[in-house]
């Protein structure tokens, strides 16, 4: 019969690494969280940047504490985001001091370990006229708590501020959801202290305030003004993501963002809908689309199929626009995110012969241009008719 004995020196060891244990334990407490990335393309000469730049904390009247914000922002895969907690509307003072400056304090070092830029934000928060306006690339938000809202704008224009006017058909304030555009709004946009509109606020899509920045110039910003723990507003699980301003810059530094900002370069991200202008929305949508066989041949009415893949998470609703020569097209055919479809077409007559280019018009009704206004696209394919003898 063996006995085993431990030598004096594989004991030693095992008092060291136990000790060792003792004194540095293990954290089985780590959690694992995971990053989804919107799949939302760069474009030629810019990165697309993801951001939410309304959002609220413990410290006016959100549900949330500060270092929360940017775990949950992480997770949903944004580049930037912005706390704005509202100056005027305070209801967790009793419990929370008000202190203007500290849900951005408070959020900081977990924005910045997890490569998130957080912009330092606030909520002007009045009646209509002239509502919510958030501020953003604040120095300090302590100057904007003032008696007359001009002074607050004002204050906030000092400081280099970027101003938006928050969800314009509210039905808080707007009881039929419709948008209203004061007096009181002319001058603070002649002023120069306005320099974009929420088109997008949570679930809601304001039809006239996407009017009035194509018309004024000013920034459309999609935002979530989230107050509850954002998965608890938004089923991560069956697809639905908070509204985005996706933001079109040089660089993925503030200074850039700021300037894209001011130069108009925003497409809002609403569930399975892109708001922006043309010259935006159709890079997005040739980044995302391809046709791997564009080159077809038809011998006479014969049927062909052509495969279309779609590398982003918006799914493509396409109708089509005009008269297309020669082949058949599907009516209406949705490009389905992150999937390859087949589309099919067929030659209208028998007789066709010899190359042709053929481009298709179509209108995606999910990439508004204006208010219920699809961008046009046209898909280009190369079809050789060969036509049918007659026997
Ligand atoms: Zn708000």
């Amino acid at each position: 019969m063996k006995v085993y004995t431990f030598s004096k020196r594989f004991l030693l060891t095992f008092l060291i690494f136990s000790l060792l244990i003792l004194i540095f334990p293990v954290d089985s407490d780590c959690q694992i969280r995971v990053r989804t990335e919107p799949k939302i393309p760069d474009i030629p000469g810019y990165i697309t940047m993801k951001c939410d730049f309304h959002i609220h904390t413990v410290f006016s009247d959100g549900d949330v504490w500060p270092p929360i914000r940017p775990q949950e922002a992480w997770i949903e895969g944004l580049d930037a985001f912005s706390i704005t907690d509202h100056i005027e509307y305070q209801p967790h003072q009793n419990d929370i001091p008000t202190n203007f400056n500290r849900s951005y304090e408070l959020t900081l070092r977990d924005a910045e370990a997890s490569g998130l830029m957080i912009i330092r934000g606030a909520e002007i928060t009045r009646g209509e006229p002239p509502g919510h306006l958030n501020t953003i690339f604040l120095k300090d938000p302590n100057p904007l708590d003032t008696e007359d809202y001009n002074d607050a704008v004002k204050a906030a224009v000092e400081q280099g501020a970027f101003v938006f006017w928050n969800h314009p058909g509210w039905r808080g304030q707007q009881p039929e959801g419709i948008s209203i555009w004061y007096p009181e709004h002319t001058e603070l946009y002649e002023k120069g202290w306005m320099h974009g509109i929420e088109i997008v606020n949570e679930r809601d899509y304001y039809p006239l305030a996407h009017k009035w920045c194509l018309e004024k110039n000013l920034t459309m910003l999609g935002n979530s003004d989230i107050h509850d723990p954002v998965n608890m507003v938004y089923d991560f699980n069956s697809g639905e993501h908070r509204p985005m301003t996706l933001v079109l810059v040089k660089e993925k530094t503030e200074e850039a963002l700021k300037e894209a900002l001011f130069a108009r370069r925003t497409i809002v991200y609403h569930e399975n809908t892109l708001i922006g202008e043309e010259k935006y929305l159709k890079p997005i949508f040739n980044e995302s689309v391809e046709i791997s066989n564009s080159d077809v041949t038809i011998r006479g009415r014969s049927r062909v199929y052509i495969q279309i893949s779609n590398n982003s998470d918006i799914s493509f609703e396409l109708t089509v626009d005009g008269e297309v020569e020669d082949i058949s097209v599907p009516e209406n055919i949705t490009l389905y995110a992150d999937k390859t479809v087949l589309f099919q077409i067929r030659g209208k007559s028998g007789r066709l012969s010899g190359r042709k280019n053929i481009h298709i018009p179509y209108k995606v009704k999910n990439l508004l241009i204006a208010p219920e206004e699809g961008l046009p696209v046209e898909l280009i394919i190369n079809v050789d008719f060969i036509p049918i003898k007659k026997k």
